[in-house]
């Protein structure tokens, strides 16, 4: 079975043969030059193949350079996986649920891939969260598919709302950005609103949409409404997640609460969706 060995994050150079690109850091020890290597588009779409020429350490940054690719052929946040063997398939291609009309020629009515629940969407948008198990899904005209478990959004906008946590939050022990091991942890930041626009009601709405079961007395949005944002340094005092010890700009603030929005944000979808199985956020699944 093909392994994934990490996350094309931006290019560095190129050259006629070959292109250096920055990795998002988890491929450490597990490539080495001469290895042909699978590279595959987050929608799944194939790339195609290519050689290692060389892994470069460059300050913090570990580059790759591969060659027989042009640079501008592979999308940027492709992945590289390296496959056992000649037959071996490759990755698995994503799972799909298909769209059904929508009451407008711009819409569909979306199914979760995870749970089934249904929803109006419009295709091509941002990455839509389900209301039921928290999944985000990546619909097109057609077709709908969960995001990839590799996605890294450039801010922490994958969300879980503040009042489905636990009182004891549960932090999955791995790095919260590019899924390597745990070897440090960082606090979690707090910033104002996800969207300046957002009002009172569109808070109240999303939160009418989220089945949360909690009963905490006060939750964590309780606490919100009745004393503000401003005072005590905000609602995480001494919540802090793990990160693994590359350093380089892919991995700055990859976990914040959007204290106006009342909701915990993450950038990267394998570590939202490992955080809602270990709290149990999402219906077991
Ligand atoms: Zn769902
Ligand atoms: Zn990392």
């Amino acid at each position: 079975m093909a392994r994934l060995l990490c996350v094309l994050t931006s290019l560095v150079g190129e050259t006629r043969e070959s292109a250096k690109f920055r990795t998002r850091g988890q491929i450490r020890e597990k490539v080495t030059k001469g290895d042909e290597v699978l590279l595959r588009g987050l929608d799944g779409t194939l790339v195609g193949y290519a050689s290692v020429t060389a892994v470069l350490p460059i300050g913090l940054i570990i580059a790759l350079a591969l060659d027989g690719l042009a640079g501008a052929d592979v999308p940027l946040s492709a992945e590289v996986w390296l496959p056992e063997g000649d037959h071996d398939p490759g990755p698995p291609t994503p799972a799909h649920t298909m769209n059904q009309p929508g009451t407008s020629l711009a819409s569909v009515v979306a199914t979760c891939v995870v749970c089934g629940a249904k929803q109006p969407a419009r295709p091509f948008a941002e990455p839509l969260q389900c209301p039921r198990c928290l999944a985000y899904l990546v619909v097109g005209y057609e077709q709908t598919q969960e995001l990839g478990p590799n996605q890294l959004m450039p801010r922490p906008t994958l969300l879980i709302p503040l009042p489905a946590l636990p009182g004891q939050i549960e932090w999955p022990q791995m790095c919260a950005c590019c899924g390597g091991p745990a070897e440090k942890t960082a606090e979690v930041s707090t910033t104002g609103s996800i969207h300046q626009a957002m009002t009172g009601g569109a808070l109240d709405f999303m939160f009418r949409e989220i089945p949360a079961v909690r009963t905490l007395s006060p939750s964590w949005y309780e606490t919100y409404r009745s004393v503000g944002t401003s005072g005590s340094g905000g609602p995480a005092p001494g919540w802090a997640f793990p990160l693994c010890g590359v350093d380089n700009p892919e991995h700055q603030d990859p976990v914040t609460v959007w204290t106006q929005d009342g909701a915990l944000g993450f950038r990267s979808y394998r570590y939202h969706r490992e955080f809602c199985r270990g709290n149990r956020l999402s219906d077991g699944r």
